[in-house]
């Protein structure tokens, strides 16, 4: 499975860091950072095994900015 992090629309909240602080960071400019992922058609890219808490950032997060999909 894949995140996908549209890193443009991040408004520096902070709660994926809070609810998943091994995969994301806040960074420059105030925005999350998601931790090794690839730049890919304009957003941010990782591919995961596991979920994990990720579910839980994007759930937390307030403008929607972070998708998970299965393939
Ligand atoms: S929860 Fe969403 S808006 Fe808040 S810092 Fe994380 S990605 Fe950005």
């Amino acid at each position: 499975m894949k995140i996908i992090y549209n890193r443009e629309n991040c408004i520096g909240c902070g709660a994926c860091v809070s609810a998943c602080p091994d995969h994301w960071v806040m960074g420059g400019g105030g925005k999350a950072i998601l931790k090794d992922s690839k730049e890919k058609g304009g957003k941010k890219v990782k591919e995961i095994e596991e979920e994990g808490c990720n579910r839980k950032a994007a759930e937390s997060c307030p403008v929607e900015v972070i998708k998970i999909t299965e393939s």
